[in-house]
């Protein structure tokens, strides 16, 4: 064979090559999304609530890895789950028999693990295996992605940081967007469980109502003060809708990594039980 040709044919399959690879590289970038996640029981529910998380992923490109920030877990500094098989938590008392049995057996990420622990430099993040996928998380995916087929990651609530270091840290993972990586908060914009009405269908309350109404403005005019509890709002409004911030604190993720011009939606809005809030948005 003439060398040209030779050289030539083994220069061609590389080039060849080096396109598909790339093709097969090539990764969208993801928007951020918050779910109010509510009762444990919504994973084993059908409701309107749940209708919405079944037709959720069609409005999304489909995720390389999901990286959840679940109000359930919360640690003294931040830890990112960096385990190959998560187990399924089931981080809950006195609920039916059946809801113990869910498994959502999606693999985990070393990669996207370790690419949280780089980007994250002004607030370090430490590898965690003992935790697993929490209902805050797997309530929500399950319905999302029922084959459990995209790597799922937790990163823990540091009870060390403030509003503001949430929002820094969720800032520093922002990059992981263009890397394919959904950055899902799930908590709900209003949770008080003493002040729950265990009623189907019962009429929402007052305060619930103008505190998620509150953080709605806020989101749709991306008034960070508002947002981080510094507006000029009563307090007492907050203690009632938070008497303890955890499931307030995922929605500074899903905030924290979008951008300034980004658009925001509500896919899903009302509340459960009254005073649920289960305001749920995308941006970006
Ligand atoms: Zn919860």
């Amino acid at each position: 064979m003439d060398r040209r040709i030779f050289i030539g044919g083994v220069l061609g399959g590389i080039v060849s090559t080096l396109i598909l690879k790339n093709a097969e590289s090539k990764v969208v970038r993801m928007p951020t999304v918050f779910l109010g996640h509510g009762s444990p029981m919504n994973a084993i529910e059908k409701n309107s609530f749940t209708d919405f998380l079944n037709n959720f992923p069609k409005d999304l490109p489909k995720p390389v890895a999901i990286l959840a920030i679940s109000a359930h877990w919360e640690t003294k500094g931040s830890k990112v789950l960096k385990i190959e098989k998560p187990k399924t938590i089931h981080d809950f008392g006195g609920f039916p028999a059946p809801l113990f049995q869910v498994q959502y057996p999606a693999p985990g990420s070393f990669k996207v693990a370790d690419r949280v622990m780089e980007l994250a430099k002004l607030h370090p993040v430490e590898a965690d295996s003992s935790w697993g996928l929490d209902h805050g998380t797997w309530s929500v995916l399950k319905h999302m992605y029922p084959n459990a087929d995209i790597p799922v990651l937790q990163l823990s609530l540091n009870q060390n940081m403030t509003f503001e270091d949430h929002l820094s840290l969720a800032r520093e993972l922002k990059p992981l967007r263009d890397e394919g990586v959904l950055i899902l908060g799930s908590g709900n914009i209003t949770h008080n469980l003493r002040r729950v009405v265990w009623e189907e269908n019962a009429k929402p309350v007052d305060w619930a109502v103008e505190f998620d109404l509150l953080i709605k403005n806020a989101l749709l005019k991306r008034d960070t003060n508002v947002l981080l509890g510094k507006g000029p709002e009563n307090k007492s409004l907050w203690n009632m809708a938070h008497p303890s911030l955890e499931h307030y604190l995922p929605l500074l993720y899903a905030y924290g990594a979008s951008d300034e011009k980004e658009k925001i939606a509500f896919p899903f809005e009302g509340m459960q039980m009254g005073s649920l809030s289960m305001r749920s948005l995308i941006i970006g």
